[in-house]
């Protein structure tokens, strides 16, 4: 008998986390490496956070087991906050908390999917979506959507997709890895197919606050009570408050399938861990300048790094309108430089260059690449100049 489930034989390890793994051992061994792989705030979590953190320590409260879908407070808070940003009312039934939104959404695919459901992904999305699908024994259903619609889904698209096993489509807007945000239009055209079609719209909006020059984020659940309806919206701390580390993810939606989401949360991981929890009511009730604070860094770091890239002979970059990503298609520089995949060239440019970039295959299109900017403009412009290095000099050899 195997040692390993067959299951985990068609899931890869999260390539995000791996690079940015990569990179890390090759610091230690002395190597100069910059890295840009990995999407995480640079910038330490608020004071006022971390004392309300301190302060749970101190007075028992992060000593205990809590309800598994996180303490009364934070669920208010999260209700609260969604209610200021978004101006949608959501119930006490309908919300959950748990260990970021990546175990979120873990619990989602857990709790929603049968056997061989299919789950519409738009290609390029984030490398965990198909593999959590996988891991409900789903069966992820890739859309590859065009540079030329800014990497956007099509009603046309979704048409040519859908059977009679689809049971939901995954939303990301603002994108990871693009940068993309659906307008208002594209949204209802995509929740209105939903609605008629009863396929549920998993809505990731974890880089909602982080929209850049002026452009507008939408939630698609704004858009009518019934989109609303068939909404779970998931969102988290990590990305605005710079909490990664802490682990805070919610759900809004539907109360029979956030139940369900519980239920699976409390065979695995009881609750989010307690003094996170504590944080994240700070983070989400506190003040709201922080957030501000680090959008207006990350709005200099992107007017400042895509300039420098559009400019590397090969590269070809649509300017991101939100998240901290940019992802530019570089098969002409790869052929150029004497590399006949994009894969093998992040390869290169991490080896010879020493600059951590990740490859687009794990986002489900191979000839891009992806940089986070989510790092202090000095190792930006650094990484990027190398990078640019590299291809002028392989292109000359
Ligand atoms: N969704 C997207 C699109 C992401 O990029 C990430 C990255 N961490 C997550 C969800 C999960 O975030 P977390 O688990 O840190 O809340
Ligand atoms: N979401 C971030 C990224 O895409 C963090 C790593 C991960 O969870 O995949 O880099």
């Amino acid at each position: 008998m195997g040692l390993i489930s067959d299951r985990m034989k068609t899931i890869g390890p999260s390539v995000t986390l791996a690079t940015s793994a990569k990179a890390k051992q090759l610091k230690a061994a002395g190597i100069d490496v910059i890295s840009l792989a990995v999407g995480e705030p640079d910038f330490q979590t608020a004071d006022s956070i971390k004392q309300a953190a301190i302060q749970a320590i101190e007075n028992g409260n992060a000593s205990y087991y809590t309800p598994t879908p996180g303490v009364p407070a934070l669920r208010q808070a999260v209700l609260k906050r969604t209610a200021e940003d978004l101006n949608l009312d959501y119930e006490d039934n309908q919300v959950i908390v748990a260990d970021g939104a990546k175990n979120v959404l873990y619990n989602l695919f857990q709790a929603i999917l049968n056997e061989k459901d299919e789950v519409l992904i738009f290609a390029p999305y984030w490398v965990s979506y198909t593999e959590q699908v996988k891991l409900a024994s789903g069966t992820p259903v890739t859309i590859s959507t065009e540079a030329k619609n800014d990497y956007k889904v099509t009603v046309a698209e979704l048409d040519a997709a859908i059977t009679s096993k689809t049971k939901a489509l995954i939303l990301n807007s603002p994108s990871n890895p693009t940068g993309m945000i659906y307008s208002k239009e594209e949204l209802l055209a995509i929740g209105n197919w939903a609605v008629k079609h009863n396929i549920l719209i998993v809505s990731d909006e974890i880089y909602g606050k982080l929209i850049y020059n002026g452009h507008e984020f939408i939630s698609i659940a704004t858009l009518s009570d019934e989109i609303k309806a068939q909404t779970i919206l998931v969102n988290g701390v990590s990305k605005s408050y710079a909490m990664t580390g802490w682990r805070i993810g919610y759900a809004l939606g539907n109360p029979e399938i956030i139940k369900a989401m519980i239920d699976v949360a409390s065979h695995s991981t009881s609750n989010p861990t307690a003094v996170s929890q504590y944080a994240a009511i700070e983070a989400l009730t506190g003040s709201q300048e922080i957030v501000e604070k680090m959008r207006l860094a990350f709005e200099e770091r992107l007017n400042t790094a895509y300039p420098l890239l559009a400019a590397i002979p090969g590269f070809e970059v649509i300017k991101p309108h939100g998240a901290f990503y940019l992802f530019p298609n570089v098969r002409q520089a790869a052929l150029a430089c004497g590399f006949t995949t994009v894969d093998e060239f992040v390869d290169g440019i991490l080896m010879e260059a020493h600059v951590a970039v990740v490859q687009g295959s794990g986002f489900g299109s191979k000839d891009n690449l992806r940089i986070s900017y989510a790092t202090d403009l000095e190792t930006l412009t650094k990484g990027i100049e190398r990078i640019h290095q590299y291809v002028l000099s392989k292109m000359n050899d």
